[in-house]
């Protein structure tokens, strides 16, 4: 980075905020998808919104590019710094800075964790739904910029569904604040919604105004093992039919479980082909009702074991499978790459057979798990070296996308296209589209500052740059500091 910058930044956020050396570029070289890294120029932490704003005049005036960043959990890609850009590290930003109760409503900074927002708001009989696996360690940031789904979609929706305001900077400096605590509001376009769900490529969150519900009465969870994933699939379908929304329907396959069970050692059935966790959530009646009459539908279903959690241990202990799914499969793999596909829920059986043939024909191992309640699956691919064999590894993804959208699926119901699905987006949007999300971008962001390289822009932005391992990281650092 030349120093006229560098001076620059530091003069902004002053020096302690501006990080530059090796081992900090190296931490925020990459997020959760393995296998694509490369290093900032630096990385930056803005202390107020005025910040922002002054490095995106200074980012337009001296060309380079700004890398929004949250917790890094993200899976395609999006907080990787690309050419010529700083990261933006925006999880330092962690004040709750209201509760409105009259309003059922929350103004955050955009860096506060998710699971610490969900346990504050519930001690006071509040509920905010959106529940990411990682709900952990993101940010509710992260979350909007991503759109995020999780474990109770089925039921409360995303995280658009509970963002009724924000305050953003845009690409060009200007810091202005879209939406409020009105329950109904049509002034103009649906300027939030258009940024939700952008992958940190048209503005920066800094507040998010958030809408909460009040705190479900109670809850009952089970956990139901079959034989086979068509009974499984059945069964959602039929749980659906029989007009009960539980707020969590998940499932996980042989692989996964077998797999969960090694790392967790919680006495799950290994030789289930398809297992539900289920959760129904309100008044105690109504749950007892709901979870009675899932019980049938899974003996109908031809269920192996239904259980149900009669202690809080329980609870923890039966949703820790699910939550765990990730990590355990991660642990028995070289590398993972995870995928993130979903199709309407009338088609999950075909496509996990669909997917595990696919695997099979190209001898990468699987586990499949995911939100069966929203027709959204993550296969994991199990990479057993460290070195990927990508064309293989293409393939596969890509015959994995052809046959979600042959279903009438789409190539990502939660993770996003960052840098990961960006080539196939044409193919599974049309052009048409394409052009409008390019317009949009081109309208906000002329000089392509903010994430550049992301969801559609030419690939030729990242090629050849982002180096594979961490011979070419230290090559390419060298190239980037001399
Ligand atoms: C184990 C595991 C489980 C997961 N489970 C789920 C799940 O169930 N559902 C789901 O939807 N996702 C899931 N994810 C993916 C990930 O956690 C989400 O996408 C999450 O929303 C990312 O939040 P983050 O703070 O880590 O964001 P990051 O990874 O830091 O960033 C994600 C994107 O948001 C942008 N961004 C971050 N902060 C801001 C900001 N303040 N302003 C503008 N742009 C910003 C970044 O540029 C990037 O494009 C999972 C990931 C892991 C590792």
């Amino acid at each position: 980075m030349n120093s006229k910058i560098l001076n620059s930044l530091i003069e902004i956020v002053g020096k302690k905020n501006v990080l530059t050396s090796k081992e900090e570029l190296f931490a925020y070289s990459y997020d959760a998808l393995h296998f694509e890294t490369s290093l900032p120029l630096a990385v930056v932490i803005p202390n107020s919104v005025e910040d922002i704003s002054k490095i995106f005049y200074l980012a337009n005036e001296e060309k380079f590019g700004i890398v929004p960043r949250g917790s890094g959990t993200g899976l395609s890609g999006g907080a990787i710094p690309t050419k010529n850009s700083i990261v933006l590290l925006m999880n330092k930003w962690k004040n709750i800075l209201e509760i409105d109760e009259n309003n059922l409503t929350a103004t955050v900074e955009s860096g506060v964790i998710t699971g610490e927002f969900q346990s504050i708001v519930e001690s006071k009989d509040l509920f905010y739904p959106p529940d990411p696996g990682s709900s952990m360690i993101c940010t509710l940031g992260g979350n909007c910029a991503e759109n995020a789904g999780g474990l109770r979609g089925l039921k409360y929706g995303v995280t658009k569904n509970y963002i009724l305001g924000m305050e953003v900077v845009l690409p060009n400096g200007d810091i202005t604040f879209l939406g409020g605590k009105n329950v109904k509001d049509v002034a103009g376009y649906n300027l939030k919604d258009v940024l939700i769900g952008s992958e940190g490529t048209l503005c920066i969150f800094t507040k998010l105004l958030l809408k909460l519900l009040p705190k479900p009465q109670t809850q009952k969870t089970m956990l139901v093992t079959f034989e086979n994933i068509f009974d499984a699939s059945k069964t959602v379908s039929d749980i659906i039919k029989a007009k009960i929304l539980p707020s969590t329907l998940e499932f996980m396959d042989n692989v996964t479980v077998k797999s969960v069970q090694n790392f967790t050692k919680i006495n799950l059935d290994t030789t289930a082909n398809g297992t539900l966790l289920i959760e129904c959530d309100g008044n105690k009646f109504q749950v007892d009702e709901e979870i009675e009459t899932i019980k049938n539908i899974c003996k109908i279903n031809s269920a192996i074991k239904v259980k149900i959690a009669e202690t809080y241990d329980e609870v923890v202990m039966l949703k820790s499978t699910r939550k765990s799914a990730y990590a355990s499969l991660a642990r028995s793999a070289q590398q993972v790459i995870s995928e993130d596909v979903v199709v309407p829920r009338s088609e999950l059986s075909k496509i996990v057979e669909k997917i595990q043939t696919i695997s099979k024909n190209n001898d990468i191992p699987v586990g499949i798990f995911g939100h069966f309640g929203d027709g959204n699956i993550h296969p994991l691919c199990l990479l057993q070296s460290k070195k990927i064999d990508e064309n293989k590894l293409e393939k596969m993804l890509n015959e994995i996308y052809e046959a979600t959208i042959s279903l009438g699926g789409s190539i990502t119901g939660e993770h996003g296209i960052g840098l990961a699905k960006k080539d196939f987006l044409p193919k599974a949007v049309g052009d048409i589209s394409i052009s409008f999300m390019k317009s949009l971008k081109n309208v906000l962001d002329k000089n392509d500052i903010l994430n550049p390289g992301k969801i559609f822009s030419p690939k030729t932005r990242c090629e050849g740059y982002l180096p594979k391992n961490i011979e070419q990281i230290k090559n390419f650092e060298t190239q980037l500091w001399i």
